[in-house]
C-alpha cells in the first residue's frame, strides 16, 4: 500500500511500544517491574468516578459542543485564575481529548509549512513529531547538566529566525523532572515578547513538584507575555485519569475557534459523560492530588537513594513530574541497547532516552508502587554491575 509521505517523517511513540511490550510480558505471567509508564498507579478518585456514572445515568450520553461542555471551561478558566493568576475567559477554552491532543490541534491550527518551532531537549517525545505531522520545522536546542537541562534565554534568543513561530516550554519536565524557577521563566517571558513569538506552556505536571519548587505560569509574568501564552494541560496526571482522555487549551479566541474548527472536522466532543468527571476534579476536593503527590514524592526518594548508591550511574534530584533521568554514558552501551538488554536480561522496562533527544540516558518512572521499585532497583542494580 502506498501511505501518504507524512507517515514516513514521524517514527511511531517508544514510550508506548516499551510499555505495551511490558505490558504483554506481563500479561504472559513474566514478573516485569515496570518504569516505562508515564501514568500514575493509582485508580482515579471515587468521588470523579462517581460524577461520570452519575452524569452517564442521566443521559449525558449525546453530542455535545466541539469545545466542550460549557460548564467544564467555565471550571477550567477558574482553575486557570486561580491556581495560576491567568485571566482567561471560558471562551479561551477549549476541551481535548487529552493534552497530546490539545498540541497536536494547536499545531495544526498554527502552523505553515517551513515554520519553526523550538523545542528544547530533552523533550516529550511528541513535540516534533507533531510540528512535523503540521508541517512545520522543530529547532532542536540542547540543553545538558551545565544549565541543569534548562533552556537559557541567550540560547532561545539566538535560536529565533524570522521564521520562528512557537516556542514550547515544559515545566515541570517530562523526561528530566526539571522545573525552572520563577525567575528563569521571567526571562523567558522577557525573550518571547522581545522577540514576538509565542510560547506554549505545557503545564500537565503543574501540580506533582516537590520541596521547594514553585510552578509560575509563564503568561503570568506579565500582560505582554500573557498575549503571546497558550496553555496546554489535562487530567491525567494530577487526577490519575489518563485514560478518560480529557485535556484543554487555553489560548485567544481567535485561536480556540481555529481549533474548535479543526476538532469539529476530526473528533467532536470529548467523551459527554466523562466531561462531567472533569468538572468533579476540578471542583471537588484537591485532597486526592496532595495524596498522590506525597507518594510519588516518598518514591522518588527511595529511587533516587536506590540509584545514586549503583556505580556508573547518576542522576540528578528532580523537581517535579515523576520521572528520573538517569546518564548511563559510563555503561558503554547506548540507550537503546541498554533498554533492551535491562528488559531482556533483568526483567525491567525502561525507557530509552534516544526517544527524548539525549542518547546517553533512560527514563525511569516511579508512578509505581514501592514493591516494584525495591525489586527493580535490585535487578537494576545487578544488571548495571554484570556490565563490567
Ligand atoms: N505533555 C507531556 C509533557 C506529557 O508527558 C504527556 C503525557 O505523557 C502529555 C503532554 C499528554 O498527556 P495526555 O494526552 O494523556 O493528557
Amino acid at each position: 500500500m502506498k501511505l501518504a509521505a507524512r507517515v514516513g517523517q514521524v517514527t511511531p511513540s517508544i514510550t508506548l511500544a516499551i510499555a505495551a511490550k511490558a505490558k504483554a510480558m506481563k500479561a504472559e505471567g513474566i514478573d516485569v517491574c515496570s518504569f516505562s509508564a508515564g501514568e500514575p498507579d493509582f485508580d482515579t478518585p471515587e468521588h470523579i468516578k462517581a460524577a461520570a456514572k452519575k452524569a452517564l445515568d442521566e443521559g449525558k450520553t449525546k453530542y455535545g459542543p466541539a469545545t466542550g461542555e460549557p460548564k467544564l471551561r467555565e471550571a477550567i478558566a477558574r482553575k486557570l485564575q486561580k491556581d495560576n493568576n491567568l485571566g482567561f475567559a471560558a471562551e479561551n477554552v477549549i476541551v481535548t481529548n487529552g493534552g497530546k491532543h490539545s498540541l497536536y490541534n494547536l499545531m495544526m491550527a498554527l502552523l505553515n509549512g517551513g515554520d519553526e518551532v523550538i523545542i528544547p531537549s530533552p523533550y516529550w517525545l511528541s513535540y516534533p513529531e507533531m510540528v512535523i505531522l503540521a508541517g512545520g520545522t522543530p529547532i532542536i536546542v540542547p540543553t545538558d547538566a551545565s544549565t541543569g537541562y534548562k533552556i537559557t534565554p541567550e540560547q532561545l534568543r539566538s535560536s529565533i529566525t524570522p521564521r520562528t513561530k512557537l516556542f514550547v516550554l515544559n515545566s515541570p519536565c517530562n523526561p528530566t523532572g526539571v522545573v525552572y524557577t520563577p525567575a528563569e521563566i521571567k526571562a523567558l517571558g522577557e525573550v518571547v515578547v522581545e522577540k514576538d513569538i509565542l510560547v506554549v506552556s505545557d503545564e500537565i505536571y503543574e501540580k506533582i513538584i516537590y520541596d521547594d519548587a514553585q510552578h509560575l505560569s509563564i503568561g503570568a509574568v506579565s500582560p505582554e507575555v500573557f498575549d503571546r501564552t497558550i496553555i496546554s494541560s489535562g487530567f491525567a496526571k494530577a487526577y490519575s485519569m489518563t485514560g478518560w482522555r480529557i485535556g484543554y487549551l487555553a489560548a485567544p479566541v481567535e485561536l480556540v475557534k481555529a481549533v474548535s474548527t479543526i476538532q469539529g472536522h476530526s473528533t467532536s466532543n470529548v467523551c459527554t459523560f466523562a466531561q462531567f468527571g472533569a468538572i468533579a476534579a476540578l471542583e471537588g476536593s484537591q485532597d486526592c492530588v496532595e495524596q498522590m503527590r506525597l507518594a510519588f514524592a516518598e518514591r522518588r526518594q527511595i529511587m533516587l537513594q536506590r540509584l545514586n548508591a549503583i556505580p556508573g550511574l547518576s542522576c540528578a534530584k528532580p523537581d517535579g513530574a515523576f520521572y528520573l533521568f538517569v546518564n548511563i554514558s559510563k555503561s558503554g552501551l547506548n540507550s537503546l541497547e541498554f533498554c533492551d538488554k535491562l528488559l531482556e536480561n533483568k526483567r525491567v522496562a525502561a525507557i530509552p532516552a534516544i526517544a527524548f533527544g539525549a542518547d546517553d540516558h533512560i527514563r525511569l518512572s516511579y508512578a509505581t508502587d514501592m514493591t516494584s521499585i525495591e525489586k527493580g532497583m535490585d535487578r537494576l542494580d545487578k544488571f548495571v554491575r554484570s556490565l563490567v
